[in-house]
C-alpha cells in the first residue's frame, strides 16, 4: 500500500534554487522520494544505501522486485564505497563518458543493500550530465537509486508533467528542469563478464564504446525473439513503454512505407478505429488520414528520440485504437529508438 501524500512541484526551469535544494536533500537523506531531470529522461530517486527507501521506488512504480534500480553519483571517487571491483575498461569508460548516458554493471559491496540491486550481486552505475541531478546526489548524500520516474509499463517520462501524471500524490517531490535532452535511457555495460556487453542500447552506441576499451558485445537476449533467451538486465524482459493501443511499426523503403502506412490507416477508418501515425517532418504531409506526429527529422535524430515517449503518451490521452509508426533506423541511436520502439509494439514489425 502506497501512503497518498501531497506532492510539491518545484520549478528549477531557470536555475537550481538553494533552499529547496537543500530541502529536496533533506527528503532523499531521510527516506523520501524526490523525482528530477537528467540529460536522458526524469529518475525517481531515493536513498540507495537505505533498503527501505528503495523499496518506496517499487511501491510508488509499482515495479516488479526483481528490476534493479541504477544507482546515481556525481563524482568517481564515491564508486569505491559501492563497487568492490573497478576493471581499467570502466576507468577508461568513464573518462571518456561521465558524466553522461553510460551505466556500468559492477560487482557490489555490501554498502548497498539488496532491495536496491533486486536481489542481485551487482550493482548498476551512473553519473548522470545534469546540473539538477548532480546537486541533487550531492545533498542527498552521495547515492540516489533511480528508476526512470513512470508508473511501471508506462513510456518514461520526459518532463515533469509526464511525472506528475503517474506519480502525483505518490511522491514528495518532483523538481522540474523542463524537457530532457535525449529522450531515452542510458546504454547499460556489464563488465562483469569476460567482454563488455550491451544489456541496453543508448545514445552512446557500440562503436562509441568499441572506440574506447575495444571490442564489445551486444546481449543476445535483447533481439531475440525466442522466449528463452532472456535480456541479461532484468527489465529489459517487461513490456515496458506499452501505449494503451495496439502499435505497428513499417520498416523498408522511405515510400513503400508510406504507401503501407496508409493503406492500414484507410482500413483501420473503414472499420470505424481512430488511427495515430508516428511519422518525421520529411514525411508527416504524405499522411492523409488518421492524427499524424512528426517525431523530429532524419536529419538529426536525437530530435526522433526526444518525442517517441511523449507521443506515445499523447496517442494515449487521445484513445487512438491504432498506431503505426516509420522505423528509425538511424545511424547512430537508431539501435536504442528501435529497441524501444519494437518493444512498445509487443514486436509487430512488418516489412512494406
Ligand atoms: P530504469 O532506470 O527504469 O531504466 O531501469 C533500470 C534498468 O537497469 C533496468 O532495465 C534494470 O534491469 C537494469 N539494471 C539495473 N541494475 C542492474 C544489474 N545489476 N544488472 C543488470 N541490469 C541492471
Ligand atoms: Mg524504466
Amino acid at each position: 500500500m502506497v501512503r497518498m501524500m501531497e506532492t510539491s512541484v518545484i520549478d528549477m526551469t531557470a536555475g537550481i534554487d538553494g533552499t529547496e535544494m537543500a530541502r529536496a536533500g533533506r527528503i532523499i537523506r531521510e527516506g523520501g522520494l524526490v523525482a528530477f531531470p537528467t540529460e536522458t529522461v526524469y529518475g525517481l530517486g531515493a536513498n540507495a544505501l537505505d533498503e527501505e527507501a528503495s523499496a518506496k521506488i517499487y511501491a510508488a512504480k509499482g515495479r516488479p522486485s526483481d528490476n534493479p534500480l541504477i544507482v546515481h553519483i556525481c563524482e568517481f571517487s564515491a564508486l569505491d564505497k559501492i563497487a568492490s571491483q573497478i576493471p581499467e575498461a570502466a576507468v577508461k569508460l568513464a573518462d571518456a563518458f561521465w558524466p553522461g548516458p553510460l551505466t556500468m554493471i559492477f560487482p557490489k559491496t555490501e554498502m548497498v543493500p539488496y532491495g536496491t540491486t533486486g536481489g542481485l550481486d551487482t550493482v548498476a552505475v551512473r553519473m548522470p550530465d545534469h546540473p539538477i541531478a548532480q546537486a541533487l546526489i550531492e545533498a542527498g548524500g552521495g547515492y540516489i537509486a533511480a528508476p526512470s520516474a513512470n508508473t511501471s509499463g508506462r513510456p518514461s517520462p520526459t518532463k515533469a508533467a509526464h511525472v506528475a501524471e503517474d506519480l502525483s500524490g505518490r511522491i514528495d517531490m518532483i523538481l522540474d528542469g523542463g524537457a530532457v535532452g535525449i529522450g531515452l535511457e542510458s546504454t547499460i555495460v556489464d563488465l562483469t563478464g569476460e567482454y563488455p556487453v550491451i544489456l541496453r542500447p543508448g545514445y552512446i552506441n557500440q562503436s562509441m564504446l568499441e572506440a574506447v576499451i575495444g571490442k564489445v558485445k551486444m546481449d543476445p537476449g535483447l533481439t531475440a525473439d525466442d522466449p528463452n533467451l532472456r535480456p541479461k538486465a532484468p527489465g529489459m524482459k517487461y513490456r515496458h513503454y506499452a501505449p494503451k493501443a495496439s502499435l505497428t511499426i513499417v520498416e523498408g523503403e522511405a515510400q513503400a512505407v508510406r504507401r503501407k502506412i496508409n493503406e492500414l490507416a484507410r482500413e483501420e477508418q473503414k472499420a470505424g478505429g481512430m488511427i495515430g501515425i508516428i511519422a518525421t517532418q520529411e514525411s508527416a504531409a504524405d499522411y492523409p488520414i488518421g492524427i499524424v506526429k512528426a517525431a523530429g527529422t532524419r536529419t538529426e535524430e536525437l530530435t526522433i528520440a526526444m518525442h517517441l515517449y511523449s507521443i506515445l503518451r499523447e496517442f494515449d490521452e487521445l484513445g487512438v485504437s491504432k498506431i503505426y509508426s516509420e522505423a528509425f533506423d538511424t545511424p547512430q541511436m537508431g539501435q536504442a529508438i528501435m529497441n524501444r520502439l519494437i518493444k512498445a509494439a509487443g514486436h509487430q514489425i512488418i516489412t512494406a
